[in-house]
C-alpha cells in the first residue's frame, strides 16, 4: 500500500458547482465530488456548506491544509471580490468550520500553479497560463512563484486593450483583448455556434473561414507577444476550449508570436496547449500552500 504522509484538500469554486478534491501528496486526486448549486439565489452558507459537510463525512486525519480558488480577488482567507457570485466580503473562517490552515486565491491562479507545478517544466522560471474560452484569463508564474500582485488582482490578461476606441468590454472599457481573442470573439467574427463547426470548415479550406481565422489568430497573437514581452516568458501555455484543436493552430500561432517578439536572439520563449483541463483547478488550490499569497 502507497504510504500516504501529507493530504490536502483543493476546492475549485465555480458559478455554476463547487468541485472539492482530496490531494495525496504525488499531487493526485484520491477522492473527488462535484455537486452542482441547487439555483441560481444560492447563498455563501449554502456554497460553504457543501465544504463543510465534505469536511464532516471524510476522514480528515492526515489533512494539513485545504486551498480554494474562487473567481475573483481574495487574500489568504477573505474574499474582497467575487464576479456574478454572493461572495464578495466574504471572511472564509466565518463560514468554514476547520482548526486546518486555510488559503483562497483567484480560480485561473490556481489552475496556472497547477498546470506550472505539474506539467513537467523543471526548467521553466517564468511562465504564464492563458485560458482562451468564453473570455480570456489566466495566471502568471514568475521566477518560479505565483505572481499576484499588490492587491492580489494581477493577471486580468483579457482586459489588456489592443484596439484603442475598439469594442465595449464588460469591464467597462473599450478594445480589450478578450473581445478581439477569446472564442467568443471568434464565434462572432466567423458567425458561427461551435468550435466544432469552425475547425471542420477550416479543415474544409474554406477560404472565408480561412481567411477570418487567420485575421483572428493575429489578434490573439498581438495580445499575447505583448505578454511575453513586458515578461520575457519561457514558456507560455494556452488553455481554455481552443486548446482542445491543439493541432490545428498551435504552430500558426506559434509563428505569428515569433514575429512580433522583442528579442528575436536569445528568447527562451516557448509555446504549448495545458495539460490538465477540469481537475486544474481543484489540484491547484491544493497547491496554494506552498505560496506567499
Ligand atoms: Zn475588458
Amino acid at each position: 500500500m502507497k504510504r500516504v504522509i501529507q493530504i490536502n484538500i483543493g476546492v475549485d469554486i465555480g458559478g455554476n458547482h463547487i468541485g472539492i478534491g482530496i490531494i495525496d501528496e504525488q499531487n493526485n486526486i484520491v477522492k473527488k465530488e462535484i455537486t452542482d448549486y441547487i439555483n441560481n439565489e444560492v447563498t455563501a452558507d449554502q456554497i460553504l456548506n457543501v465544504l463543510n459537510d465534505f469536511l464532516k463525512n471524510n476522514d480528515m486525519s492526515g489533512v494539513n491544509f485545504i486551498g480554494i480558488g474562487i473567481p475573483g480577488v481574495a487574500t489568504n482567507t477573505f474574499i474582497n471580490y467575487t464576479c456574478n457570485m454572493p461572495l464578495s466580503n466574504v471572511e472564509i473562517r466565518d463560514y468554514v468550520h476547520t482548526e486546518l490552515p486555510i488559503k483562497v486565491s483567484n480560480d485561473a491562479n490556481c489552475a496556472a500553479l497547477a498546470e506550472y507545478t505539474l506539467g513537467n517544466y523543471e526548467s521553466v522560471k517564468n511562465f504564464a497560463l492563458v485560458t482562451v474560452g468564453t473570455g480570456i484569463g489566466g495566471g502568471i508564474v514568475i521566477n518560479n512563484k505565483l505572481y499576484t500582485g499588490s492587491s492580489n488582482s494581477a493577471a486580468e490578461l483579457g482586459h489588456m486593450i489592443i484596439e484603442k476606441e475598439g469594442l465595449k468590454c464588460n469591464c467597462g472599457r473599450r478594445g480589450c483583448f478578450e473581445q478581439y481573442a477569446s472564442v467568443t470573439a471568434l464565434k462572432r467574427l466567423t458567425n458561427l455556434d461551435t468550435l466544432e463547426e469552425i475547425f471542420y470548415l477550416l479543415d474544409k479550406k474554406n477560404p472565408v473561414i480561412l481567411d477570418v481565422f487567420d485575421k483572428y489568430l493575429e489578434s490573439l497573437s498581438e495580445g499575447l507577444a505583448n505578454l511575453v514581452n513586458i515578461l520575457d516568458l519561457d514558456m507560455l501555455v494556452i488553455g481554455g476550449s481552443i486548446s482542445e484543436y491543439r493541432d490545428k493552430f498551435l504552430s500558426l500561432l506559434e509563428e505569428k508570436i515569433r514575429s512580433k517578439l522583442y528579442n528575436k536572439i536569445n528568447s527562451k520563449f516557448r509555446l504549448e496547449t495545458a495539460k490538465f483541463s477540469n481537475d486544474a483547478g481543484i489540484i491547484g488550490a491544493s497547491l496554494l500552500e506552498k505560496e506567499e499569497i
